[in-house]
């Protein structure tokens, strides 16, 4: 490899006018963070961009680690050379070598330092015509070019960029404050927790058990989602609350049609305690409009009412298959099919009501000690910090 740099470029942070600063703070903190396993790398950051020297690191492995940090909307690896005609075309022909597998290429040139006596356009034309004529593998295209050269020349020295890499995208992780995110074992809400967390939500996870009616394993299935979930973030808390008494009253008073529905109601007035006592503004659920019977609007007006904290539902539009695309991606898929059941399939009714009414939830509710149950069960939350290594190389998929 020839680069000796990599630049990384900010997405949606660039649009933050006054408050773009504090952003790109952030997000620098996130990439040295992540990048600590790399002790020779120097970053500095700039207006525009982090600028990573890489010191004999291995570029496709450093670059490799922040495409998994959020806020980075692409990076380039570059070298640097002088601001002579003839050190940038050197540069330029260097580059076009070391990404051989390209047939097409287009030159994108252009001065930082307006006083710079070759204008964009001349650059193009004149740094072109020398790969073409150096590099017979390849020609022009100025549409879609399989490798695209940008030169910057700025007051001291020219930036040339190999081949862009995407990134994550989103927003650096915490800049959007907390959310409590209901985690089930199940296929949808990791997807809900990847996609809050790359709006960047620092996320709280909150897992509802029923044992002995769940098995250790189906608490396993959890921590191993949460590792995944992990690696886009720092650390990575998750609750685990005893759900067992409120699921058995439930069963005991409620009609079954209706359990779903109070389990639900339950379910969010516990969350949002334990949202309060931890600083978190927002709710998370995986849920999708009108997948199952608790997901209709009718459900989602009964079960919400509860709350008067935001829920955020990722999730809501989208169709289960594109749902299981992203998980597959992020790597939560195989771990989410494991058979374990959750708290919610053991008692589940044959015929859950889909078009539960608010007010016959709060009249069944009246037989439960609700109060007491909410209490019971956040007093009960046991709380775990995820740290163990997560699977670094399942994320490359996403990009
Ligand atoms: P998922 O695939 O996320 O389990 P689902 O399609 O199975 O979703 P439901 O089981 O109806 O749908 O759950 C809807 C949402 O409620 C889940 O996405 C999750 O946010 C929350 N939820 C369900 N069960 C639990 C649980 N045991 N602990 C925490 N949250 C849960
Ligand atoms: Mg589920």
């Amino acid at each position: 490899m020839i680069y000796d740099y990599l630049v990384v470029r900010f997405g949606e942070i660039t649009l933050k006018g006054k408050n773009k600063k504090q952003f790109v703070v952030k997000l620098e903190d996130d990439v040295r963070e992540k990048l600590r396993g790399f002790p020779q790398l120097e970053i500095k950051r700039h207006f525009d961009d982090l600028e990573i020297k890489l010191n004999g690191e291995d570029s496709a492995d450093v670059l490799a680690v922040m495409q998994r940090v959020f806020g980075i909307q692409n990076i380039s690896p570059a070298i640097k050379v002088g601001t002579d005609l003839e050190q940038i075309r050197e540069g330029v022909l260097r580059v076009a070598n070391q990404e051989n597998g390209a047939k097409t290429f287009k030159i994108a040139a252009r001065r930082k330092d307006k006083r710079y006596p070759i204008h964009g356009n001349e650059l193009n034309q004149e740094l072109g015509g020398a790969v073409l004529n150096q590099c017979d593998w390849l020609k022009v295209d100025v549409h879609h070019p399989d490798l695209l050269i940008r030169v910057e020349v700025g007051y001291h020295e020219a930036r040339i960029y190999g081949r862009e890499v995407k990134g994550a995208g989103g927003l650096p992780v915490g800049t959007s404050g907390k959310v409590m995110l209901l985690l089930s074992g199940g296929i949808d809400s990791p997807v809900a927790a990847y996609l809050v967390a790359r709006r960047g939500a620092l996320i709280e996870a909150i897992h509802f058990q029923s044992p002995p009616y769940t098995s250790d394993r189906a608490k396993q299935k959890v921590i191993d989602l949460s590792k995944k979930l992990r690696g886009f973030g720092g650390k990575f808390v998750l609750h685990l609350v005893p759900f067992t008494n409120a699921q058995v009253a439930i069963r005991d008073a409620v009609p079954e049609d209706y359990r779903i529905t109070i389990m639900r109601r339950l379910m969010f007035r516990i969350a949002e305690k334990a949202a309060l006592q931890r600083g978190a503004l927002a709710l998370a659920t995986g849920e999708s409009l009108g997948q199952v019977a608790s997901q209709t609007l009718e459900s989602m007006n009964t079960i919400n009412s509860v709350t008067n904290l935001p829920v955020l539902r990722p999730l809501i539009t989208m169709d289960k298959i594109d749902i299981a695309q992203i998980a597959k991606q992020i790597d939560t898929y195989d771990i989410s099919i494991r058979p374990y059941e959750d708290c919610c399939t053991i008692f589940l009714p044959k015929a859950p009501r889909t078009r539960p009414d608010r007010l016959h939830a709060e009249r069944f509710e009246r037989k439960l000690a609700i109060n007491e149950l909410v209490d019971e069960a956040v007093q009960g939350i046991e709380t775990m910090v995820i740290d163990a290594d997560t699977n670094e190389d399942a994320f490359s998929s996403l990009l």
